[in-house]
């Protein structure tokens, strides 16, 4: 179910299939149901329920990924009924998040998240975790241990406790790590080093570019979410000043409100730069709808009235056809390639175009 077209519900099906990849599942099948609005007991309603059991049947699926987020009740109904694990785009998200995460920011920000997801879902698992005192049982992984429950408090109230006072210390520690990060952000401010920031759908091919202007090395994979952690690399303009680039967290299509809100500051930093370099995927079916989609995240963290260059990238995979439309619609876009090097030199001089002059100082001679 989505507020969209069903053109809309495949593209975010395609997207969906391709995360599920990237978290190493084999995607077997898709299916898609119109309603107007999703099944309170079931997210996608009794009818269609048998129709997925069948289908896990005849393809032998373990595992039902749903592109929505599902209400705890919805994700148990569907499990009995199907008899395979359940799991929701937020959780498919959150579990990439976790695969990718590489610095000590990223991956306390990644746990925070899932922290938060689960704990309004304990009670999802309610009956294997109520009044039980033993430490079995699915969910029970984050309580246990003799001597650590209160008296008469039962399992599930164990393991709300402990996962809040974990979210208070991953907040403590979030917020200690972030202001080493801004005082680094305020020396080069201090310097005035002018701040360029790269932003873009998933899989735009952010990393990519920043290779071919800066040479960073940085990783560059064929998955949704390689970038989790930003990269900034300094670099000279053809006049000489120097500028930063950074590589940003990839955007996603409903992105979970709870990575949003654990990136958020991550994601402030874009709000810092002095220009927005936005990628976007020729190839991509829907260029303007990963358009706004990018805009609204940043958006939310303030960043849209930031000076922004829209880049439209892989020109060289890209349909003429569509080149063409986007052009029309873009008139002062960027085209290139990341991988021929198309069109990279013109992307280098419109950004030095826009970034910030330096104050000259302007002294009178007076005679
Ligand atoms: P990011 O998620 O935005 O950082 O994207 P990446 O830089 O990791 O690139 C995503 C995928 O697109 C990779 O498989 C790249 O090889 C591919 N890619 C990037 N730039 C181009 C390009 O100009 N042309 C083509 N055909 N593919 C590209």
């Amino acid at each position: 179910w989505t507020e969209g077209t069903i053109a809309d519900a495949e593209n975010s099906l395609t997207e969906l299939a391709a995360l599920a990849e990237t978290a190493g599942s084999q995607v077997l099948e898709g299916l898609i149901q119109r309603r107007t609005r999703p099944d309170p007991a079931t997210y996608i309603g009794r009818g269609k329920v048998d129709d997925l059991g069948a289908v896990v049947l005849s393809t032998g699926a373990d595992t039902v990924i749903c592109d929505g987020e599902l209400s705890p009740s919805q994700l148990r109904n569907l499990e009995q009924r199907t008899k395979v694990k359940v799991v929701d785009r937020t959780a498919l998200i959150l579990d990439i998040f976790a695969q990718h995460a590489k610095s000590k920011e990223g991956k306390a920000q990644v746990e925070l998240a899932q922290l938060q997801y689960l704990l309004p879902r304990l009670r999802g698992w309610g009956e294997t975790l109520s009044r039980q005192t033993g430490g079995s049982g699915r969910g029970g992984g984050a309580g246990g241990g003799v001597g650590v429950r209160g008296p008469g408090e039962t399992k599930l109230e164990t393991d709300r406790r402990r996962i809040r006072h974990r979210i208070s210390r991953l907040r403590r520690e979030i917020k200690n790590m972030r202001t080493v990060r801004v005082t680094k952000r305020a020396r080069r401010t201090r310097n005035s080093i002018p701040a360029v920031a790269i932003a873009g759908y998933t899989n735009a091919g952010k990393s990519s570019l920043l290779n071919r202007l800066t040479d960073a090395g940085v990783l560059v994979e064929n998955a949704l979410f390689a970038t989790l952690d930003p990269t900034t690399r300094k670099t000279t303009a053809s006049d000489g000043r120097i500028y930063t680039l950074s590589d940003t967290v990839g955007f996603v299509r409903h992105l979970p409100h709870q990575i949003v809100e654990a990136f958020r500051s991550t994601l402030e930093e874009v709000a810092e730069a002095d220009l927005v370099v936005h990628v976007v995927d020729g190839t991509h079916p829907d260029p303007e709808e990963q358009v706004r989609a990018v805009h609204e995240v940043l958006a939310e963290v303030s960043a849209d009235r930031l000076p922004e260059l829209l880049v439209v990238n892989k020109t060289d995979a890209a349909d003429e056809d569509t080149l063409l439309r986007l052009k029309r619609l873009w008139p002062d876009a960027i085209f290139v390639s990341a991988y021929s090097g198309m069109g990279i030199e013109d992307l280098r001089s419109a950004i030095e175009d826009r970034l910030p002059q330096p104050a000259v100082e302007v002294r009178a001679v007076l005679p």
